[in-house]
């Protein structure tokens, strides 16, 4: 019999939120490219990373889901550290505050801080390189307060389809769009977001009793996605994801 993990629905909505991930990419390359050719480059200062000195992420379930698939099949070694930290907090009855760091930053790595970066979730992606939508719909891009400001401009906040057009040559990616298109792979979730450190551990207790499932049946080995170049979400890539379709992913039904 199959194995739950291997079940067409959970599988195709992993790499369906891959595609997403690497659609991400694309667009904020796209982005920086434009806005270097309209004369007000966006760019990160070389080995800055320090978006996550206060930052805890949100996620969805399926978010949570596929960078607990990502750990446990690509670096375990992480996991207890993680859990460790968390059962620490509780016990000392500490609440974690979306604004202490996150557990997967790593200070002593300037420019690579993130330890879970390929399996990262949807507003990690989008730091410094998105819009959001303003009170009235507007896009609305704020410049992370580490880049440089733009030439001959004092604000940091650009707002409208227009301006922003007109200084970067296109409008940053939005994050509403993506954020929309990942609610809607899981209905199910109700749109909810929590916390990293809630919603991770029951992730890694789902995926990995659905990985010792798999284990246990060795018909099942030959269609664990580890064996495809593309598990590590690193490693993909983005033009052969957007090609695909989510019903050739290789999982059997
Ligand atoms: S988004 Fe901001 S804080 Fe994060 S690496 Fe770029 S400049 Fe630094
Ligand atoms: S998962 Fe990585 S990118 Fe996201 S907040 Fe944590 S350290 Fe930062």
């Amino acid at each position: 019999m199959q194995p739950a993990l291997w079940n067409s629905t959970l599988m195709r909505r992993f790499s369906a939120l891959d595609r997403i991930y690497a659609r991400i990419e694309d667009s904020q390359q796209y982005f920086k490219q434009a806005s270097t050719q309209a004369g007000n480059p966006i760019a990160c200062p070389r080995r800055c990373g320090t978006c996550c000195i206060h930052f805890t992420p949100d996620v969805t379930a399926l978010e949570a889901e596929r960078l607990a698939l990502y750990l446990l099949v690509e670096k375990r070694d992480l996991i207890d550290p993680f859990l460790g930290r968390i059962e620490e907090s509780e016990k000392a009855g500490e609440t974690w505050d979306s604004d202490k760091a996150c557990p997967f930053w790593n200070p002593d790595k300037p420019g690579e801080n993130c330890m879970v970066y390929p399996g990262r979730a949807l507003v990690c992606r989008l730091f410094g390189y998105c819009a959001v939508l303003d009170k009235k719909g507007r896009p609305s891009f704020a410049l992370c307060d580490k880049m440089p400001p733009l030439a001959d401009r004092g604000e940091r906040i650009f707002t409208g389809e227009e301006t922003l057009r007109g200084l970067f040559g296109q409008r940053p990616p939005l994050m509403d769009e993506f954020s929309r298109e990942i609610l809607a792979l899981d209905p199910s979730g109700a749109g909810e977001r929590r916390s990293i450190i809630e919603a991770l551990p029951a992730a890694l207790s789902k995926i990995s009793l659905l990985l010792r499932l798999a284990e246990s049946d060795s018909d099942s080995k030959s269609a664990l996605p580890a064996a495809e170049p593309g598990f590590g979400l690193s490693s993909t890539t983005p033009s052969a994801e957007a090609d695909s379709d989510p019903d050739d992913f290789p999982i059997a039904s």
